[in-house]
């Protein structure tokens, strides 16, 4: 296991535990798979890497409810539009988890998760009842062009 995931996972552990609940071997699994990848995955693709990395098939059924949890957690996100999964990019970090913007890249599919802060969120919401809609997920999801893609022509 590669020293900085190694470390997410430990981190990843202690959140968990603080929580009271476990991080156990399937879920640590899949959640490294998720923090080795550069892009988001379906669960589809997750069962894929999963099988390959582990040399074990773990049934979609059981992914998707080992993804739940580890979006319960704070660990993974969905993004909604896609129906796809990735690794949260806090873990490591102590401070509290804002509501994640997620700048997604049209080119190579990178996805940047940027924390939104919480006065942004109110007010947005707020225009958005004027209108009577219901919103459903807070998170935004933001497509266009990354840095690096940018550069490279
Ligand atoms: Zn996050
Ligand atoms: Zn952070
Ligand atoms: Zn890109």
């Amino acid at each position: 296991m590669p020293a900085d995931i190694e470390k997410l996972i430990n981190k990843s552990q202690e959140v968990c535990a603080s929580g009271g609940t476990k991080l156990t071997q399937k879920r640590k699994n899949v959640l490294m798979v998720l923090l080795a990848s550069t892009t988001p995955l379906s669960a589809y693709e997750i069962f894929d890497r999963y099988k390959a990395q582990f040399q074990e098939s773990l049934p979609v059924m059981s992914i998707y409810r080992i993804l739940d949890f580890l979006i319960q957690e704070k660990l993974v996100h969905k993004l909604e539009t896609a129906g796809q999964y990735m690794s949260c990019a806090h873990i490591a970090c102590d401070h509290q988890h804002e509501t994640p913007q997620f700048l997604i890249c049209d080119r190579c599919g990178s996805v940047k998760e940027v924390g939104i802060k919480k006065r942004i969120i109110e007010e947005l919401e707020r225009s958005i009842q004027t209108t009577g809609f219901m919103l459903a997920h807070k998170q935004l999801e933001l497509r266009g062009v990354c840095a690096r893609c940018q550069t490279s022509g």
